[in-house]
């Protein structure tokens, strides 16, 4: 680790060519609050080149100590010194800082796939694993989180992993991979950045010999124990990314268990405030839930608490199918909400700093699809055109299965 020029720099911890970002930072006192030993400029901005695998754990440093970020800079760690000069003594150096036109750069090569592959899998300890579902509802959903310590995987919130359970297949083979959606933060819910965490419904089904099965892989993981070593590979996946821009309109429409990325988007919106310095939500959140019953609400307490601590920034609506009914009588859906919603939900998307999300049972897609048909055309408008501009603008989000 090396000091030059006044830049605390982490280069000699870092990969060769590994990026880094420049962190400028206030309130961190000279007169003791400064512990972490950086240099402090007259100014009181201090200066701190981090590589992106040493980010989050430096922000929460930082966060710790009092200090606040109040710009990040993506650089190369040959460059880190020379953007850095910018706010210094050396601007005749920074010929080769380019920060703002490398943004775009840094948001592609940032997202983390196949760290770990089914070849050769991260071998984490189950750190807890309990039940989501309350008394009268149906199934079992478990909450599960893994330990990331001895390792390298680290993810986005809207990645997934795959879980390779142990044995073998009816044909002696061993057991492929199941890849299922995340559902903490980058941070983890220990907020070390050291866990990954799921939710997991049991498959359960008849076959058409009428015996009831179970699935392989949610099966072994809705009964494991705390302690035990799991298969994991990964992280993969970059069609649920929740945007960068803190003002966006996140709309997000879930069935079951397709909570799990929205659970790790509200966390981050929502919960983990400190550990984002860089992201301090203020857009509009708004999720559209289904499950069948009250009981069925996964981290019902928890989304509740954040509607309410949050009323202008966050939405939640529950279609509760087997205990709601429309105007018409049927079943409550996410597509019956979204269609109780339509017009509204139509004047959001047309924004361009909406952003919708779709995820669980494909079976809402075509309705949803046919309410924003009909609502396009009562503006003269046509979906699919608007559907495929919004893909192409990142804005439309689907993974259902
Ligand atoms: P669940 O708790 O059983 O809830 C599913 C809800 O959706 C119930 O209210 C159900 O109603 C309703 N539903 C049934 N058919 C529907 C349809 N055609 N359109 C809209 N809603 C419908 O959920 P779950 O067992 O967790 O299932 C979630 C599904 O999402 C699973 O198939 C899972 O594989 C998938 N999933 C996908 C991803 C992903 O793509 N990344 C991630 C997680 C989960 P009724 O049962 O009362 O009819």
């Amino acid at each position: 680790m090396g000091t030059t020029q006044g830049v605390k720099t982490f280069a000699n911890n870092s990969k060769i060519g590994e990026r880094c970002f420049l962190f400028e930072v206030v309130g961190i006192s000279a007169q003791g609050g400064n512990s972490l030993n950086y240099p402090i400029r007259q100014s009181g901005n201090t200066f701190i080149s981090v590589p992106y695998s040493r980010m989050n754990q430096e922000m929460r440093r930082i966060n710790r100590l009092g200090g606040k970020i109040i710009n990040i800079t993506p650089v190369g760690i040959d460059t880190a010194v020379a953007a850095s000069s910018s706010n210094s003594q050396n601007k005749s150096n920074s010929s080769n800082s380019k920060p703002m036109t490398q943004a775009k750069e840094k948001k592609k090569t940032n997202i983390p796939v196949n760290i770990y592959k089914p070849k050769n899998p991260y071998k984490g300890k189950c750190l807890e694993n309990y039940e989501l579902v309350a008394e009268g509802g149906s199934g079992t959903v478990r909450h599960l989180t893994f330990d990331l310590s001895e390792g390298d995987l680290r993810y986005l919130e809207g990645q997934s992993i795959g879980i390779i359970p142990p044995g073998t297949d009816d044909k002696g083979k061993p057991h492929k991979l199941r890849l299922y959606s995340i559902a903490s933060t980058r941070h983890g819910d220990t907020l070390d950045d050291e866990t990954v965490s799921l939710c997991v419904r049991q498959l359960e089904y008849q076959n058409e010999q009428g015996e009831t099965v179970y699935g392989v892989c949610s099966t072994y993981l809705c009964n494991l124990s705390v302690d035990e070593d799991v298969a994991i590979t990964g992280p993969v996946g970059k069609e649920m990314l929740l945007p960068d821009d803190e003002d966006a309109t996140i709309v997000m429409l879930a069935t079951g268990t397709g909570i799990a990325p929205f659970r790790a988007f509200l966390w981050r919106m929502f919960k983990e405030q400190e550990q984002n310095p860089d992201y301090q939500f203020k857009g509009l959140a708004w999720l559209i839930f289904g499950i069948p019953y009250t009981a069925n609400i996964l981290y019902k307490d928890d989304l509740e608490k954040m509607a309410a601590d949050y009323p202008d920034n966050f939405r939640l609506t529950y279609a509760i199918s087997r205990e709601q009914k429309t105007d018409e009588g049927s079943k409550m859906y996410v597509q019956s909400r979204v269609s109780e919603y339509a017009d509204e939900l139509f004047e959001m998307i047309q924004k361009p700093k909406t952003h919708v999300y779709m995820c669980g049972l494909k079976g809402m897609e075509p309705p949803i699809s046919e309410t924003f048909t009909a609502e396009a055309e009562k503006r003269g408008m046509n979906w699919d055109d608007l559907r495929k501009q919004m893909k192409k603008e990142h804005r439309w989000h689907v993974e259902v299965y």
